[in-house]
């Protein structure tokens, strides 16, 4: 048993070394996160048992058609996430990501989440391939406002009286054109990417590993289950909790950066 342990101790701890060497040695590394990212701060993934996507299912209340059908609907799960989101502070592996960016050793994180906790953590260069919950739009005259401004209004409405989009990205809406070139761009120059708490089932979002790959770049996946890149792109898997897994790497890349630097 303590043989076993021991074993899988050394086998994380030489995994760890070999991402934080892949860090050192890229010139252009980007992240891509997902949901898992942030369940350690509170904000439950799509595949979470319990909570808010049991009793809202996300193919019912996170379409665009649903929000046009019956935006008062939609609403109900919107307030409720708005308040766990809204709690939520950045958890160790935001903080690692934004720590890597300081270091030099991370040029960019395209995230699939709408919860602003990776600035709040310190990166400083984010692509929210989803959009963002802190901006609400009108659908029908155009209009925007501060999500901040709004609070209290259940559902919030347009000065046109019509209710409020949040500007994240639902099922079945265009990605903000920016993002996606800019992701493509990054993505087809990537000679790393670290990929961290997604399942890659979401389009267009999981083509960005592939196109990475194509260029040539090293892929370390951190995820609690293995996903369907595991045995595909990935290069290192690191199974575990995002939040104790990318400080280890964080650590050993600023040894091997000291070691290289004081050399
Ligand atoms: P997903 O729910 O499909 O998958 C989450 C993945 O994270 C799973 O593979 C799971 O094994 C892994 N995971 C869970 N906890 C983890 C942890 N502590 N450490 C490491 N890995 C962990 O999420 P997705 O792939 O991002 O796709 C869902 C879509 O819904 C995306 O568009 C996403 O942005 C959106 N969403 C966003 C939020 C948010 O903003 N925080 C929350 C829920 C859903």
């Amino acid at each position: 048993m303590a043989e076993d342990l021991l074993k899988r101790h050394s086998a994380i701890q030489g995994l760890t070394e070999a991402a934080a060497d892949i860090l050192i040695r890229s010139q252009a590394t980007l992240a891509l996160t997902g949901a898992g990212i942030s369940v350690e701060s509170g904000i439950p993934d799509f595949r979470s048992a319990g909570g808010l996507w049991s009793r809202y299912d996300p193919a019912e209340y996170a379409t665009i058609d649903a929000f046009r059908a019956n935006p008062e609907k939609v609403w109900q799960m919107l307030m409720e996430m708005d308040a766990i989101v809204g709690q939520a502070k950045p958890n160790q592996a935001h903080l690692a990501l934004g720590e890597l960016e300081a270091m030099r050793l991370l040029d960019c994180v395209i995230t699939q989440n709408i919860d602003n906790l990776h600035q709040a953590g310190g990166s400083k260069n984010v692509i929210e391939y989803h959009g963002n919950s802190s901006t609400l739009s009108c659908l029908w005259c155009g209009k925007t406002y501060k999500a901040e401004e709004k609070r209290g209004e259940t559902p919030p409405r347009c000065t046109c009286r019509n209710i409020l989009k949040p500007d994240v990205v639902f099922f079945g809406e265009a990605i903000p054109e920016k993002a996606m070139r800019r992701s493509f761009d990054l993505a087809s120059s990537a000679q790393a990417l670290l990929i961290i708490g997604t399942s890659a089932v979401v389009s267009p979002v999981n083509t960005i590993p592939s196109i990475a790959k194509r260029n040539g770049a090293k892929i370390i996946e951190v995820n609690k289950e293995r996903t369907h890149l595991t045995d595909t792109l990935t290069d290192i898997f690191l199974q575990g909790n995002a939040g104790e897994i990318m400080p280890r790497i964080v650590a050993a890349a600023k040894k091997k950066k000291e070691g290289v630097t004081s050399s």
